[in-house]
């Protein structure tokens, strides 16, 4: 797992929990393989249910909002 503390992710997105109703956050990351996509699933940080799914050629970061 690393952060991003550094560059403001312009493709981080903010999603609801459909299971616990918390919010966090979601971006893709590299590294990014030509060619090589695949489905990457959106697993809550919190409660780990399933928020959907994309496809790409990096991984899914999920990280919990403290507020
Ligand atoms: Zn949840």
């Amino acid at each position: 797992m690393s952060y991003y503390n550094l560059m403001h992710d312009p493709k981080e997105n903010r999603k609801t929990c459909i299971e616990c109703g918390k919010t966090f956050t979601w971006s893709e990351d590299g590294p990014f393989y030509p060619g090589g996509k695949g489905t990457e699933y959106i697993n809550c940080p919190y409660c780990g249910a399933g928020n959907g799914s994309i496809r790409t050629s990096g991984y899914v970061f999920t990280s919990k909002i403290e507020e």
